[in-house]
C-alpha cells in the first residue's frame, strides 16, 4: 500500500501540470497499455481479450490484458488495475466487473497520469473516467423490446400477449440501460393491456440475473413456469437481455415440456445463432466485438499521439458524477430473416446462416 501511495504521489505532480488526461502530451509509441476485463460471462469478453492482445501489439504497444476471476470478483479486478498503474500503463481500458466499485483504482490511474477508457460497461461514481466506448446500450434494449413484440405478432396476430421479463446482473451498469431501453418500448403496451407480465414481476430488482449466470436465469424461469403457467396458461414471449440467458430460458421451457415462447437475446453467440436458424431463439443483437476493440485501440493511438480521441456522444452517459464523453456504435437486431446479411462479413457466423 505504501509503495502504491508513493507511486501515485510522486507522479501526481506530472499529471497536475498538464491538468488533463495526458491527451495533450502523448506518450511513448511502445508504452504499456492495460486492459482489465470482467469474468468471461459471454463470448464477446473472450473474443475481446484476444483482439486487444493482438491489436495492441500490432499497433506497437505492450499489452497487459487481464480478466477478473471466473466468479467476477471485484477485488480481483481492483488489484489488477492497481498493478497496471504501478507498472506504468499509459492507458487503462476497463470492462468493469462492478460499475460502482472502481473509483479508487481509476483515481490512482489518473494521479499516475494514465488515461482511463471504460469499455462496453460504464464505470459509475467516478470523476476519473475519461472516455466511454460501447455499442448504444439503450438502443440495444429498444431493439430487444421491438423484436419481442414483432416476434409475438408473427406467431399470433392478435394479443393480448403474456410475457416475462429478465434483466442482467445488477452490478453491471449496462443491465439497467438495456432494461430501460426495452421498457421504453414495452411499457406503453403493458399499460394499454396489450401485453401482460404473467408473474407481475416488472421491477428490475425482481427480474435481475445475478452475475449474468445462466443457472440463475434457468432457475428463475423454472420457478415462473411452475408458479404462473400451470393450467394451460401460455407464455408468448420472454425478454432476455443476452444470448447466454436466452438459451437458459429456452432450456427451462423445454424441460417443462411447454411450447417455446418468443425469446430475445444479444451478442450473436454461436449457439444462439444456430438456435435462431433452427427456429428456436427469436432474435439476437449483433455488436461486432472486432469493431468495438478497433475503435478503442484507435482512441489509444490518438492519446499516444497527443490527439483528443474522437467521440460522438457527450450527453447520454452520466455516471453519477460526470457525463462521460462517449463513442457509441450502432447495434443491429438479427432474426432468422436477416441473419445472412447481418453476418455476411463475419467468417465465424456467416457459414451458420447458409
Ligand atoms: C455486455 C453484454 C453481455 C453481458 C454479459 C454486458 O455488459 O454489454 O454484451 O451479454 O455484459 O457478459
Amino acid at each position: 500500500v505504501a509503495l502504491l501511495a508513493l507511486t501515485a504521489c510522486s507522479s501526481r505532480s506530472d499529471s497536475d501540470s498538464s491538468g488533463s488526461t495526458g491527451s495533450d502530451k502523448g506518450f511513448a509509441a511502445d508504452a504499456l497499455i492495460g486492459v482489465a476485463l470482467p469474468a468471461k460471462t459471454s463470448e464477446n469478453w473472450v473474443l475481446a481479450g484476444d483482439l486487444f492482445t493482438n491489436g495492441l501489439k500490432e499497433a506497437g504497444f505492450q499489452a497487459d490484458v487481464q480478466y477478473a476471476a471466473a466468479s467476477g470478483t471485484v477485488a480481483d479486478q481492483q488489484s489488477q488495475i492497481s498493478a497496471m498503474v504501478t507498472k506504468g500503463a499509459k492507458v487503462i481500458v476497463i470492462g468493469a466487473t462492478d460499475a460502482a466499485q472502481l473509483s479508487t483504482q481509476v483515481e490512482q490511474a489518473k494521479q499516475a497520469g494514465a488515461a482511463v477508457i471504460a469499455y462496453d460497461r460504464l464505470i459509475t461514481n467516478s470523476k476519473d473516467v475519461d472516455y466511454y466506448v460501447a455499442y448504444d446500450n439503450f438502443k440495444v434494449g429498444q431493439l430487444q423490446g421491438e423484436a419481442l413484440l414483432k416476434g409475438m405478432k408473427e406467431k399470433k396476430p392478435n394479443g393480448p400477449y403474456t410475457i416475462e421479463l429478465f434483466a442482467g446482473s445488477s452490478d453491471d451498469n449496462n443491465s439497467g440501460v438495456f432494461f430501460n431501453g426495452a421498457m421504453d418500448v414495452l411499457k406503453k403496451e403493458i399499460d394499454a393491456g396489450n401485453v401482460i407480465v404473467g408473474s407481475g414481476q416488472t421491477d428490475i430488482k425482481q427480474v435481475a440475473t445475478d452475475g449474468w449466470k445462466a443457472e440463475n436465469a434457468q432457475r428463475r424461469m423454472d420457478t415462473l413456469l411452475n408458479g404462473s403457467y400451470t393450467n394451460g396458461k401460455t407464455l408468448d414471449g420472454v425478454l432476455s437481455p443476452n444470448d447466454t440467458l436466452a438459451r437458459a430460458i429456452i432450456t427451462s421451457v423445454k424441460g417443462a415440456g411447454k411450447p417455446l415462447p418468443v425469446v430475445t437475446g444479444q451478442d450473436s453467440e454461436v449457439e444462439s445463432v444456430k438456435s435462431i436458424m433452427a427456429g428456436e431463439q427469436y432474435s439476437t443483437i449483433n455488436k461486432d466485438t472486432r469493431t468495438l476493440v478497433k475503435q478503442t485501440i484507435q482512441m489509444v493511438k490518438d492519446l499516444q499521439g497527443g490527439k483528443e480521441p474522437e467521440v460522438n456522444d457527450t450527453k447520454s452517459y452520466n455516471n453519477g458524477v460526470k457525463v462521460v464523453p462517449s463513442f457509441l456504435l450502432p447495434p443491429v437486431i438479427v432474426t432468422k430473416t436477416n441473419a445472412a446479411e447481418a453476418y455476411a462479413n463475419d467468417p465465424k457466423l456467416s457459414p451458420l446462416t447458409k
